[in-house]
């Protein structure tokens, strides 16, 4: 039986590598368990006057190469190995993509659809006043993840900056425009994720674009800019999904019309899985779509021993975080899949969130044109660093981003001499 704890798939998979880079056991050792894990009690007063007590946490998980980077999620699956898991993905996700960042995460469990605007902006700062002596410009920098956005980050960086009695925008990314966020953050990740699959299309389906059809599964701020950019690149996009269920669009077509056509009809009727005309399908019959390119864009373990002989498309882009277990990984190889793995495809948004540090230190403010440029540049090299990497050394291209990302947090560990 596989597991489904998240941080026993990303160990599995730092174990995959630690042959072929031959990691020195101390090494090894340090980059299993996070440097620290935080873990808060976030009592707070709702609107009813009941009391609830939530449960918060932080983790670091290392900082070899620059300040703790990553995420914060509102869900009520979030759980410390989830948290862990995910901080340790962070730290390959910032090596790969070759910014001066570690890795971290953050969380609280609970379900936001549940709590009012007013709620939900004292549990944020409550979360803050909790981790505020471990966060920092320089030590810590939190940035959306699942269910938080630019206004969550507004709220915490006003809580933060409160606490320290001096306006901090450097201490978190993902801000609102006015508040010193980045031109292109919002749509940064969907971005990088449809540059990789542009990427793997042309080298390894020898296609363009727009004679592809994919299927996404998840329509939130990654999915949804998945989608956006895919259409926008001419891809026919043939399934979408979102929390309330799936959609085979306009019976076995693909959906014709842009991208606002879309969104506009999503948002009328409530739900992609409810756009007229397109058939209702479940979760794994997304997955399993008769689609070029499959783009899991929602939580972890979606691929999984149980499903992966049944996915047909030919090339999977993970824009979620661990969608794939490392079962799953075989099943797909052997099945002649190829994959795109998430520390790749989907670090465009920490990418753009350095930008947007970097902005702040500078007190600077580029364009979009600007920003966009230099997303295209380092997706597209990054890309191909790993495909060159894993045709190279014969792996697959999971484990060529591992052994490229590993490599460098271990020779930063060791010039600093951590040992
Ligand atoms: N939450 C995003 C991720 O999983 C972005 C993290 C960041 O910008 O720091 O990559």
């Amino acid at each position: 039986m596989e597991s489904d704890d998240p941080f026993n798939n990303a160990l599995a998979q730092l174990a995959s590598i630690t042959d072929i880079l031959s990691v020195d056991p101390e090494y090894y050792e340090i980059l299993k368990s996070p440097m620290k894990q935080i873990s808060v009690s976030l009592p707070i007063k709702l609107a009813d006057g009941s009391a609830i007590t939530f449960q918060g946490y932080r983790v670091q998980h290392n900082n070899a190469r620059g300040p703790f980077k990553g995420g914060i999620r509102y869900h009520p699956s979030v759980s410390l190995a989830e948290v862990k898991a995910l901080s340790m993905w962070m730290t390959w996700k910032s090596s790969l993509i070759d910014i001066p960042f570690g890795g971290a995460k953050g969380g609280i469990t609970f379900d936001p659809s549940k709590l009012s605007h007013d709620e939900l902006e004292r549990l944020t700062r409550k979360y803050v006043d909790a981790i505020e002596r471990d966060i920092g410009p320089e030590v810590d920098v939190p940035a959306p993840d699942v269910n938080t956005n630019a206004q969550t980050m507004a709220w915490f960086m006003d809580e933060y900056s409160r606490l320290k009695g001096h306006s901090v925008p450097t201490v978190v990314t993902g801000k609102p425009i006015e508040l010193g966020g980045s031109e292109g953050r919002e749509a940064a990740t969907g971005r990088g994720v449809v540059i990789c699959a542009r990427e793997a299309v042309r080298s390894l389906l020898k296609k363009e674009m727009k004679d592809v059809t994919v299927a996404v599964q998840g329509f939130g701020n990654v999915g949804s800019n998945c989608v956006r950019s895919l259409m926008e690149m001419g891809a026919k996009i043939v399934a979408v999904s979102d929390v309330f269920g799936g959609a085979r669009l306009s019976n076995g077509g693909f959906f014709e019309g842009d991208y606002s056509h879309l969104a506009e009809l999503a948002a009328k009727n409530g739900s992609v899985s409810k756009i007229p005309g397109a058939e209702p399908i479940s979760n794994e019959e997304l997955l399993e779509s008769d689609a070029d390119i499959l783009i899991p864009a929602a939580l972890e373990n979606q691929i999984t021993e149980g499903n992966a002989s049944k996915i047909r498309a030919k090339l999977v882009v993970e824009a979620a975080n661990g969608p794939t277990t490392p079962m799953a990984d075989k099943i797909l190889d052997r099945s002649g899949i190829a994959l795109v793995p998430d520390i790749l495809a989907n670090s465009g948004g920490v990418l753009v969130s350095y930008f947007e540090w970097v902005q702040n230190l500078a007190r600077d403010h580029w364009t979009i044109e600007v920003v966009n440029d230099r997303l295209e540049e380092k997706m597209k090299k990054a890309f191909h660093d790993v495909l060159n990497h894993s045709e190279k050394h014969n792996l697959d291209m999971r484990r060529a981003a591992l052994v490229l990302a590993v490599g460098r947090v271990v020779s930063a560990m060791q010039l600093s001499g951590w040992h």
